[in-house]
């Protein structure tokens, strides 16, 4: 009898435990997540702020899908393909990439305007282009051709235009100047008689300290500084090729579409949340980094091109943006909306916050 009584209450008790853990009073705490990601990104492991933004979207998806989802982050060191995140984000292969727009330009030119283009948007007015001027419009009108999504994916802030050895005074100066500059400015700089070249991040140091280029650009002090350029490089010159670098993040489309909406938000809100914060977080570094190089290397000395060189490099621009929306109804078509949105926001910028610091500055 006893034992009877004592395996009814065994049984009873396994019933109400399996009753609670299928009603969801009870949530086992190793539950596995519903959605299991993986992103490939194409910068290495522990790489700061680009790779941090990345871990910042995939712990709020987490947090926010309370475990529903979850996104593994592979650095380019274990999927060895940093410049291959597009073709794999598009193969599925991986639900997601981080990378940049323009790294895809030999295969897309028109992927090239959603990072930043040379004498372009601010990243505050490019954002406002992004989100309300039509500029994510267009960005997945060029990215639906390629089956995944894009979105704002980080920003930089204002790049510098690079270290030199030597100043540049006159255009005569870029002339035969073996310099590390890739992209479209690298394009604009070799029309200027610049010797323009593509060096691997892990041998700048001792390209630029060994002669073998006369100067490079990398980012700003936010990421220069580990680089440690201000050692053995005695010029430090302001932007005009990457005012507002824009990371971007990738989904490839069939993937996104089959999430339930709500996921699909909050991937989105995620994405969005993360990208804004890079911004911050790079220009703080920014400052920081400065700061310190500034009171370390006190002279090092803050250069601005002189108004020929920017004005070659502008007509430049102008004329291979021009000759290629000539062959390219959708890059004429964002080169045209990028144009006529910095305008409207250029005069804004002007009144507001120009005119501020004009009058503010010592
Ligand atoms: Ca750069």
């Amino acid at each position: 009898m006893r034992t009877e009584r004592s395996c009814t209450r065994l049984l009873l008790a396994l019933l109400v435990g399996i009753c609670l853990v299928s009603s969801g009073f009870v949530t086992p705490a190793e539950a596995a997540p519903k959605y299991r990601w993986k992103l490939a990104m194409t910068w290495p492991t522990n790489f700061p702020i680009f790779g941090d933004a990345v871990i910042k979207m995939a712990d709020l998806v987490k947090e926010m899908s309370n475990g529903e989802m979850e996104i593994r982050i592979d650095s380019k060191n274990k999927h060895k393909a940093p410049l291959g995140v597009l073709d794999m984000v598009k193969a599925g292969q991986y639900e997601m990439g981080h990378s940049a727009s323009y790294y895809w330009k030999g295969k897309d030119q028109n992927t090239l305007f959603f990072t930043t283009m040379p004498f372009g948007m601010i990243a505050p007015e490019q954002y406002a282009w992004f989100y309300y001027g039509g500029g994510n419009e267009l960005m997945k009108k060029v990215y639906d051709r390629h089956g995944v999504y894009s979105y704002p994916g980080g920003n930089t802030s204002n790049q510098m235009g690079g270290w030199f050895q030597k100043e540049i005074k006159s255009l005569d100066d870029l002339k035969g100047l073996k310099m590390r500059i890739p992209g479209f400015a690298g394009e604009i700089l070799s029309k200027l008689g610049v010797v323009v070249t593509n060096i691997p991040a892990g041998e700048l140091y001792t390209a630029l300290d060994r002669g073998t280029i006369d100067a490079l650009e990398w980012v700003g002090p936010s990421l220069d500084l580990n680089m440690g350029f201000h050692k053995i490089a005695p010029y430090y010159y302001t932007g005009w090729h990457e005012p507002a670098t824009e990371l971007q993040f990738l989904v490839n489309s069939k993937k996104f579409d089959a999430l339930p909406p709500h996921l699909q938000k909050i991937l989105e809100i995620a994405m969005q949340f993360a990208a804004y914060d890079m911004y911050a977080r790079s220009y703080n570094d920014s400052a920081e980094n400065w700061a310190k190089i500034a009171e370390e290397y006190p002279n090092i000395k803050l250069r601005t091109f002189p108004k020929e060189v920017i004005a070659a490099m502008k007509a430049e621009n102008t004329k291979l943006l021009e000759a290629t929306a000539a062959e390219d109804a959708t890059f004429k078509e964002i080169y045209e909306s990028q144009r006529a949105y910095m305008k409207k926001v250029r005069k804004w910028t002007e009144m507001s916050d120009y005119a501020y610091l004009k009058d503010n500055l010592e």
